[in-house]
């Protein structure tokens, strides 16, 4: 039996749990790896929480803000087992922030400079989404402003594949090389990024900062397994609130992450938000998230192969059906050879299909040309895949 047909019961109860899918038949939204949409149990928790407990946390010793205090904490833990973190706060921690990219920054601005001496090499990826590049390079601006030289080397790319060239980082590797940062999934080819093989390349000691933005939420995270130091993700992406995010930090390679800055009030309702979502998305399974959202990018990625006039991006030789390269991971980006992307996103859009077509924040070694992406989750359904080829098909 296939995936979609084993788990089609499963995705339907899924589908109906969110208002936003349910209350506009006629919409497919195909663009997750911005935002997910949020099912009702989210909504429900923050509504819940605004109505029973709003209050300010770690302030005030009324009841409603020791509640606030107790969501906030536990909703750390939460994270750091959503994670597959054995033993959360031992040594390490879980910082929340709006999203990926202020996690990011906030490594590299509030860890990284702690971390490097004078002579140091970085190692950071130039063709992933800039919000894992350009912090880097900002650290290194400000540490070169106090007299600390930094190398940042560029994480080396199978072409073919679209995966890192894992051998050839093994070869860049010297022993000044003090940091990696990684992507797990690749947010245009939406190849996972096989960052267990980082560790194997760089050796026990080197930290890895890993942005986990198109992964957590969509398939199994397990930092026992990857043994990377930071892991920083979205909630928003992961079926939580905007403005949500957060960072773990392992905390035994190198100095323990303390944030620093004066951030006030913490984003409550985002975090009763994330709890929720997490809660949401283990029950819904999410091995079983990933072979659903892996079995529609095939059936997209299939249907794509038969049409002439459209190229898809990342790894040729996935594209095969019985193809035992890696899977690409519910995202799927592609250009029409005779139409611009942006002029394909509006008649997409014309035929309710919203799909996202730009250059989608690609760092500087990234496609110079724009494309469409289409990134899917859960509540996208194989109907919504055999539209979309329909319209593709009958465009000139
Ligand atoms: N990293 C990756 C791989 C992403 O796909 C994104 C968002 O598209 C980001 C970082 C930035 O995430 P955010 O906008 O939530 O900060």
């Amino acid at each position: 039996m296939t995936t979609l047909t084993e788990l089609h019961d499963w995705h339907r109860d899924l589908r109906a749990q969110f208002p936003i899918i349910t209350g506009n038949p006629d919409r497919a939204y195909l663009d997750s790896a911005a935002t997910s949409q949020k099912p009702r149990a989210v909504l429900d928790a923050v509504q819940r929480y605004l109505t029973t407990a709003n209050a300010n946390a770690g302030r005030g010793t009324y009841t409603w803000a020791n509640a606030t205090t107790a969501l906030v904490d536990r909703t750390r833990t939460r994270v750091a087992r959503f994670l597959g973190d054995p033993a959360p706060q031992q040594h390490s921690g879980v910082h929340f922030v709006s999203g990926t990219t202020e996690g990011l920054r906030t490594v590299a601005r509030d860890w990284l400079p702690h971390h490097l001496r004078d002579g140091d090499e970085i190692i950071v990826p130039f063709a992933d989404h800039q919000a894992n590049a350009l912090p880097w390079l900002e650290a290194q601006r400000l540490l070169a402003g106090q007299g600390v030289r930094i190398t940042v080397r560029e994480l080396p790319y199978d072409p073919a594949s679209h995966d890192y060239d894992h051998r050839a980082l093994a070869g860049l590797v010297t022993d000044r090389t003090a940091f990696v940062a990684a992507t797990h999934v690749h947010h245009v080819y939406g190849g996972d990024m096989n960052v267990h093989r980082i560790r194997a390349a760089v050796g026990p000691d080197v930290p890895i900062c890993l942005d986990a933005a198109q992964s957590v939420g969509h398939l199994p995270v397990d930092v026992g397994t990857l043994d990377v130091d930071f892991v920083v993700f979205s909630g928003h992406k992961a079926m939580a609130l905007p403005g949500t995010g957060a960072v773990w930090a392992r905390n035994t390679r190198g100095p323990v992450f303390t944030p620093g800055g004066w951030n006030g009030t913490p984003n409550t309702c985002g975090i009763a938000a994330l709890e929720a979502a997490l809660d949401w998305l283990d029950a819904a399974g999410p091995d079983r998230v990933r072979r659903w959202n892996t079995a529609l990018a095939a059936r997209l990625t299939d249907g794509l192969r038969t049409l002439d006039p459209y190229e898809v991006l990342g790894c040729r030789s996935s594209l095969a059906a019985d193809s035992r390269v890696q899977q690409r991971e519910g995202i799927v980006t592609f250009r029409h050879r005779g139409i611009g992307s942006n002029d394909l996103g509006f008649v997409l859009d014309s035929h309710g299909l919203m799909v996202r077509a730009d250059g989608h924040c690609q760092a500087r070694a990234g496609e110079r040309e724009s494309s469409v992406r289409v990134s899917l989750h859960v509540y996208n359904g194989p109907e919504e895949i055999d539209r979309l080829l329909s319209v593709l098909r009958g465009l000139r």
